[in-house]
């Protein structure tokens, strides 16, 4: 639900989020991996070009790793967990359509 990349359950647990694993550790943490991910979401775009690509700019993922991303992921991050992020410097923006530009 962070940076919307699409991966199997297992594949969060097993290796973390190639974007967000040193924000936060889900890497062998089911309960995190599920309190952080979605398994409900809309539209899949292939980034392949994270540096020039306009819609990786519109979907705010461009600089991430290349790889299958949601257009939209419905769910909400933990309250807690916004929390920690936001003491790392980062804030949350959610991918659910509720973000307002
Ligand atoms: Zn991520």
């Amino acid at each position: 639900m962070i940076c919307g990349i699409v991966l199997p359950f297992r594949e969060f647990v097993r290796n973390g989020c190639p974007n967000c694993e040193s924000l936060i550790n889900f890497r062998a943490d089911d309960g995190m991996v599920q309190d952080c991910t979605s398994p409900s979401f809309e539209g899949q775009v292939a980034l392949c070009d994270n540096e020039n690509s306009w819609v990786a700019r519109w979907l705010r993922i461009d600089g991430f790793q290349n790889g299958i991303y949601a257009v939209k992921v419905n769910g909400k991050l933990p309250q807690e967990i916004v929390e920690d992020l936001r003491a790392k410097g980062v804030e949350y923006r959610p991918r659910d359509g509720s973000a307002q530009d």
